[in-house]
């Protein structure tokens, strides 16, 4: 059964919406570009850097984004991103993945002396090199962070908007949740919904729904990353319902960050079956050590989701990715002719 589901669920065409570039590197690729760059790594085998990098020892967001500094040491130059979002996109088409929107901070790649467009034009040469190899389409998602000086965000926010056309599909809030309130990037959420750039917030992950309704009031969210802790208010999930606001599911990486006890304690089978829109997502390959199709059979046999019902998440990713209609009337019609196949 298992083995069948599994064969079905890469079949299936899928949709990442919640993927950051800077934490699902290969590990033989870390290995490499350290070498060449004089970097040192915390181990010398693929093998083992990749079980280094699985978070296993945070008890909180802020202790699993630890990692990042590792991953980030050896993408300060064009070449090393272009390649990390190539491999990206390309890792993500192996399994069935036919839509990627991958997100990072382009101020985390300046420490070098690259410039945030620098390391934008990097990564989106990536992964049009990857789209122009592989069955897959990207998007990118510039991330802010909730520590950052509020003019930063501005910054950021202002650099989406001059590649909205250009390959940037998102704007969003991410980093330590607790403690750093979206509204202090209010301004910045403001023009990117007034420039045309769809949002997206990372809420209700770190710290509980009042995060989850600043995201929505203040933000201009579209969509949420996570939301886990939704479950914590029944007004706010009936107006997440209501609204088609999408969490962005992450099961495993929810796991880590300790915002749920183990996969089979978290509430996506029972948002799903309440109506909210889920789309399962991996949030970091390396850091959580999962593809997306791991995730959907930790859907099914952690969570009991049914075929039909990861079928019905996988259609979600398609129609609540920041695409032009066209481009989303077009995936849809094409996974629904490849799931019907199934
Ligand atoms: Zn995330």
């Amino acid at each position: 059964m298992t083995a069948l589901v599994s064969d079905r669920v890469k079949a299936l065409p899928k949709a990442e919406l919640h993927v950051h570039l800077d934490g699902s590197l290969r590990p033989d690729t870390m290995l490499d570009l350290a070498a060449g760059r004089g970097v040192a790594m915390p181990a010398d085998t693929a093998t083992a850097l990749r079980s280094h990098m699985i978070v296993t020892d945070a008890t909180d967001l802020e202790g699993y984004l630890e990692r990042f500094s590792i991953t980030l040491s050896v993408m300060q130059d064009e070449e090393a991103i272009e390649r990390i979002a190539y491999e990206l996109a390309v890792d993500h088409a192996a399994e069935g993945v036919r839509y990627v929107e991958a997100r990072f901070c382009p101020l985390l790649n300046t420490e070098a002396g690259l410039s945030s467009p620098d390391v934008l034009e990097a990564a989106l040469g990536g992964l049009r090199r990857a789209e122009a190899e592989h069955d897959v389409r990207t998007g990118v998602i510039v991330c802010t962070l909730r520590t950052l000086d509020p003019a930063r965000s501005i910054e950021l926010a202002e650099l989406a908007i001059s590649y909205r056309r250009r390959g940037v599909c998102g704007f969003d809030i991410a980093g330590a949740e607790q403690g750093y309130p979206v509204r202090e990037h209010q301004e910045a959420l403001e023009r990117a919904a007034r420039g045309g750039v769809p949002i997206t917030i990372h809420a209700g992950e770190g710290f509980g729904p009042e995060s989850i309704r600043q995201a929505l009031d203040l933000g201009h969210a579209r969509r949420i990353g996570h939301g886990t802790r939704l479950r914590e208010d029944d007004a706010l999930l009936e107006r997440v319902r209501q609204e088609r606001i999408v969490l962005e599911t992450c099961l495993t990486s929810n796991v880590q960050t300790g915002v749920v006890a183990s996969l089979a304690d978290h509430p996506a089978l029972e948002y799903h079956r309440a109506g909210v829109p889920i789309s399962l997502a991996t949030d970091n390959r390396l850091l959580s050590g999962v593809s997306l199709t791991d995730e959907y059979l930790n859907a099914h046999e952690a969570l009991g989701f049914s075929w039909s019902e990861l079928v019905e998440v996988a259609r979600l990713g398609f129609e609540h990715a920041f695409v032009d209609e066209d481009v989303r009337l077009e995936m849809l019609r094409a996974f629904d002719a490849a799931a019907s196949a199934l």
